[in-house]
């Protein structure tokens, strides 16, 4: 079956008592036991729970793994998988990575010894360069947030493996519709399912999608250790959301196009970074490596931090607000919002400046995007407003 069929077919089939036709919310913390060690598959729910064991045969099905958890955020899903390492291990990251992911690292390198190390993984020989002997995994996340720049899954997963180490990607900017990857040779795929996935801003969720059996049972013994698995609501919400995630994504990515054309060509946007866009430094790689060019589309403003906050404060449709990958269109200034928690020296190291506002390009009527983008961009003189200023 193909991802659309796949996306409405999995995980349902849930109910022998009544037939019904979508999984039910299994709200029971604890499941009776027919025997000693006789259940129906059930025993408390924080181990399992028949909702949240639907929504993982779905999410397995979408990037086609052996195995997935369905968590209760996304930065769980990370710290989850980053328990696969022990003291003394080390990591490559990439170093526009986000902000959370940069801020747990830190903590694990504190707390717990993981060392890592942050290259630009757009050169592969920054990454052999930064290869250690006990490097064991490699953290890939594309597109970057809020750049988009786009590394090579294929090339950096045979990295990874020529030195048995894992290749991790984080997949919540393009979800399984327009980036696949297992398909090049990834061994674990983190989501935030509040982003695309669940695709309603309803859900704070996360999933860890794992290639291999063995991960995936690792990963469900260390969901359950921790005590972290999603609530059966929440679940429940999630599985619906993904049931509509093609025909919102093609949505997203037809609405970010246009969204990322109009900018390009406004006398007030310096930049636009976008890899549909054929400028975008990375264009051919997302072509070839990727489905489609999905719904975030980020740009600098002509001028500084105060231009910035004069678009924010302008714009009516769109709202401003971090998250992304939900059906409304939102703005975020990264530097004061979304990455405002990232080390000020990686940041400007990775390029994000003041003056960059990203977009999640929602499924509102093309023409209401264009005008209020119009309208907040069509300044002369700004007065100065801002009060955040960042180090970058
Ligand atoms: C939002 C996000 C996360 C964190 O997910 P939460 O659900 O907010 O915990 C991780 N990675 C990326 C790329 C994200 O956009």
């Amino acid at each position: 079956m193909r991802l659309q069929t796949l996306s409405i077919h999995t995980g349902v089939d849930k109910d022998s008592s009544f037939n019904s036709v979508i999984t039910p919310i299994y709200a029971s913390s604890t499941f009776e036991f027919e025997d000693i060690g006789k259940t129906k598959g059930y025993d408390y729910s924080r181990t399992a729970n028949p909702t949240r064991t639907a929504l993982q045969e779905n999410l397995a099905a979408l990037e086609g793994g052996a195995g997935a958890i369905a968590i209760a955020t996304g930065m769980a899903a990370i710290a989850t998988v980053l328990h696969l390492l022990k003291t003394g291990d080390h990591i490559i990251c990439t170093n526009d990575c986000y902000g959370g992911t940069e801020r747990l690292l830190r903590t694990y390198r504190e707390l717990h010894g993981i060392q890592v190390t942050y290259v630009n993984m757009g050169k592969l020989d920054n990454v052999r360069k930064a290869i250690q002997p006990n490097t064991k995994a490699l953290w890939i996340e594309t597109p970057s947030n809020p750049l988009l720049n786009i590394i090579d899954i294929r090339a950096l997963a045979d990295i990874a493996h020529e030195i048995g180490a894992l290749a991790i990607v984080d997949n919540t900017f393009l979800s399984p519709y327009n980036q696949r990857p297992f398909e090049l040779g990834a061994d674990i795929i983190v989501h935030s399912t509040t982003k695309y996935l669940n695709g309603h801003s309803d859900v704070v969720g996360g999933a860890a999608i794992a290639v291999k059996p063995e991960h995936a049972e690792r990963l469900q013994w260390l969901c359950n250790a921790l005590g972290q698995g999603a609530s059966p609501f929440d679940c429940w919400l999630v599985l619906r959301g993904i049931k509509t995630l093609v025909p919102r994504m093609r949505l997203h990515e037809e609405n970010a196009n246009t969204v990322a054309k109009f900018l390009s060509q406004h006398p007030n946007v310096a930049r636009v970074y976008y890899p549909g866009l054929p400028t975008h430094p990375n264009h051919d790689l997302a072509r070839r490596q990727q489905y489609g060019f999905g719904g975030m589309v980020s740009f600098e403003v002509n001028g500084g931090v105060d231009e910035a906050n004069h678009v924010l404060r302008s714009v009516k449709v769109f709202a401003v607000a971090e998250s992304l990958g939900g059906i409304e269109s939102l703005i975020s200034h990264t530097v004061s919002m979304t990455h405002a928690s990232m080390d000020p020296k990686l940041r400007a190291e990775a390029g994000i400046n003041e003056r960059i506002l990203r977009l999640s390009v929602g499924l509102e009527d093309i023409n209401d995007l264009l005008e209020d983008l119009d309208r907040a961009l069509s300044f002369k003189t700004v007065v100065p407003t801002a009060t955040v200023r960042s180090e970058a």
